[in-house]
C-alpha cells in the first residue's frame, strides 16, 4: 500500500444534483417471481441454497430474497456467486462474478462484485425509521417493516450515486433488486476484500485526514451526511481510501443531519489523533462547514440550523 492516498479528481465527477427517484417498494419483480415459484426458479434457489459457500448464511433467505437474486442473475448483473465476505447485524455481503452488464459499467471482463443482502426479520426497522422519517426522499413510506427495508436499500443505492457524482470515492452502485444491492467490489491486488482503515497501518495519516475530510466536505455540498463514518467504514484500495455503508446516510434536510456531520467528524478525527495528528472533531466540523459550497444545497442546512 502507497501512503499517498490520492483523492478522487473532481473533474471526473459530474455536477452534484439534488434530484431523486420516487421511492416505491410496493410489489418488486422479486415479489412476483417469489410468488409464481416456477420451476426454473425453484431449481435456482435450491442449487444457491445447497451450494457449499453458501450453507450457512443463505440458509436465512426467504424465496424473495432468492427471487431478488434470481432476478439479478436474469437481468445480467451476476453470472456465478461467491462466499461472504461479512455478516453483519443487518446485511450479509457476498461476492458475485459480474455478468455483461456489470462487466460494461465497471468497463471490466468478468469484474467481481459484493452483493448486499439484507435481511428483512433481522433489521432493526425503528432504528431505519429514525433514519427515514425527515428525509424528503421517504415521505410516503409507510409503516410496514419490509418497506422501510426496501426503502433503505434504495436509499443505500441513491447514496451511492449521489456520493460518486460529488467526487467521493465510494463502491459504484450497479443494481438494487427487492432487499439486495449489487456494487463495485473493492478488493486488493492479492484478491482478497480491501481491509479497513482500522486494520492498516497507516503510513501517511496527514495526507489520509486531508481525504477523509475531503471526502465529508464533499458529501456535504451534495446535501448528504454518511451517519456512521469512521475507520470501520472506509476501506483502503490501492492506494485510495474509500468510503462504504451509505444506507443509514441522510440528506441535510434530515432533521438530526447536523448531529450525525458532528459524530462523524468526531470519530474520524478520534481516529486519526490515534495516529499523531493533533486534530479534533470541531476542526473538522468547521472545516467542513466553511468550506461547503454556498451555491449547493449543503448550504441550505446552514442556514436552517
Ligand atoms: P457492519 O454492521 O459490519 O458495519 P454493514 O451491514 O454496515 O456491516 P457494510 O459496512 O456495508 O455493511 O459491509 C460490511 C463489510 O463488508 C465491510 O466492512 C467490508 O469489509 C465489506 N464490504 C462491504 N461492501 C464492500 C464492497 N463493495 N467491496 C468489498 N468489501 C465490501
Ligand atoms: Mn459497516
Amino acid at each position: 500500500m502507497t501512503g499517498e492516498y490520492g483523492l478522487v479528481d473532481p473533474d471526473e465527477a459530474d455536477t452534484p444534483g439534488d434530484e431523486w427517484e420516487e421511492i416505491d417498494v410496493s410489489d418488486t419483480d422479486a415479489d412476483r417471481i417469489a410468488r409464481k415459484r416456477d420451476r426454473e426458479f425453484t431449481e435456482f434457489r435450491d442449487r444457491i441454497k445447497d451450494a457449499d459457500q453458501f450453507k450457512v448464511t443463505a440458509s436465512v433467505f426467504d424465496d424473495a430474497t432468492f427471487a431478488a437474486l434470481y432476478k439479478l442473475v436474469q437481468d445480467g448483473w451476476i453470472s456465478a456467486f461467491g462466499g461472504p465476505i461479512s455478516t453483519g447485524k443487518e446485511a450479509n455481503v457476498y461476492t458475485a462474478l459480474g455478468d455483461d452488464r456489470a462487466a460494461e459499467a465497471l468497463d471490466e471482463v468478468e469484474p467481481e462484485v459484493a452483493v448486499k443482502v439484507y435481511r428483512i426479520n433481522a433489521s432493526d426497522f425503528r432504528d431505519m425509521r429514525d433514519y427515514l422519517t425527515g428525509d424528503p426522499r421517504f415521505e410516503g413510506i409507510g409503516g410496514k417493516k419490509s418497506q422501510v427495508v426496501l426503502a433503505w436499500v434504495r436509499k443505500e443505492y441513491a447514496n451511492l450515486k449521489r456520493a460518486e457524482k460529488a467526487g467521493v470515492r465510494v463502491p459504484n452502485p450497479l443494481a438494487v433488486e427487492r432487499n439486495v444491492l449489487v456494487m463495485e467490489y473493492i478488493g486488493t491486488d492479492e484478491g482478497g476484500r480491501a481491509k479497513r482503515l482500522a486494520e492498516v497501518n497507516v503510513e501517511n495519516p496527514e495526507t489520509a485526514y486531508h481525504v477523509v475530510r475531503e471526502y465529508i466536505r464533499r458529501l456535504y455540498t451534495a446535501g448528504l451526511v454518511h451517519g456512521d463514518l469512521s475507520e470501520y467504514n472506509i476501506v483502503v484500495e490501492d492506494g485510495e481510501l474509500v468510503v462504504i455503508d451509505l444506507g443509514q446516510a441522510v440528506t441535510v434536510h434530515h432533521p438530526n443531519s447536523d448531529m450525525f456531520l458532528q459524530r462523524d467528524c468526531r470519530n474520524v478525527a478520534k481516529f486519526f489523533s490515534r495516529q499523531g495528528l493533533d486534530v479534533t472533531g470541531e476542526e473538522c466540523y468547521e472545516f467542513v462547514l466553511e468550506n461547503a459550497d454556498p451555491s449547493t444545497k449543503g448550504d441550505d442546512n446552514r442556514n436552517a440550523r
